[in-house]
C-alpha cells in the first residue's frame, strides 16, 4: 500500500519561457474597446453603425432581399406542390 504511493511518477516540469508564443492575438483582441463589425465586409465600425459604408449597406440589403425572394420561392413551391397533391388526392380518391 505505502510503497505504491511512493512509486508514482513525479509530474514533468513545464518548460518556462515559451508562454509568449502560446497565446498570440487573443489578449490583444480582448483589450480593444467595444465595437461592432460591418455585417457585409466585417470591417470594424462604431457601435451605432450597421455598415462601414453605403455600398456595404446596399450590398447587404440586396443579398438579404435575394435570400428572402428565394425563401418565398421555396415556400410557394411547397404550397403549390401541396395543392397539387391535394388536387390529385381529391380527384382520384372518390
Ligand atoms: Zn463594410
Amino acid at each position: 500500500m505505502e510503497r505504491n504511493r511512493l512509486e508514482r511518477f513525479p509530474r514533468p516540469a513545464q518548460p518556462v519561457g515559451s508562454s509568449k508564443s502560446a497565446r498570440p492575438v487573443r489578449a490583444d483582441v480582448e483589450r480593444v474597446a467595444p465595437h461592432k463589425h460591418c455585417s457585409e465586409c466585417g470591417k470594424e465600425i462604431g457601435l451605432k453603425d450597421e455598415y462601414s459604408s453605403k455600398e456595404c449597406e446596399k450590398a447587404h440589403k440586396d443579398r438579404q432581399a435575394a435570400k428572402k425572394r428565394q425563401l418565398l420561392l421555396v415556400y410557394f413551391g411547397g404550397v403549390a406542390l401541396f395543392a397539387l397533391a391535394m388536387l390529385l388526392l381529391l380527384s382520384g380518391g372518390r
